[in-house]
């Protein structure tokens, strides 16, 4: 049992979350501000990341740009067939606006595969 409010799990036979007074659920309530973040674009090029920050902004969807400011791990293991002085940054989104993400990024997808 769960109680939908602060999430804690209760042992069967028990009803209400002495904590929150709620009617306990059999099912975990999903978390209310979970995001899922999962990479739609990877590239070493600053200026395909560039655009594709300007335009996931035009289209209002949050990201979130992994790797851009730790630089710690850059030319490591993640180093190979990038350009380490920039090293590879991945950007990622909400995974429910990932297709949507997707098809804006596509037509420069095709350019950064050069890289
Ligand atoms: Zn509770």
């Amino acid at each position: 049992m769960f109680c939908p409010q602060c999430r804690l799990e209760y042992e069967p036979g028990i009803a209400r979350c002495p904590d929150c007074d709620v009617q306990l659920v059999t099912t975990r309530p999903d978390p209310p501000e979970y995001v899922e973040f999962v990479t739609v674009l990877s590239t070493g090029n600053p200026a395909i990341l560039a655009v594709a920050k300007s335009l996931l902004d035009n289209a209002g969807i949050e990201y979130f740009a992994r790797g851009e400011t730790a630089s710690s791990w850059v030319g490591g293991a993640f180093g190979v067939g990038f350009n380490v002085a920039t090293g590879p940054v991945e950007l990622q989104v909400d995974r429910t606006k990932l297709e949507e993400a997707k098809t804006i990024l596509d037509h420069i997808g095709e350019g950064a595969s050069s890289v």
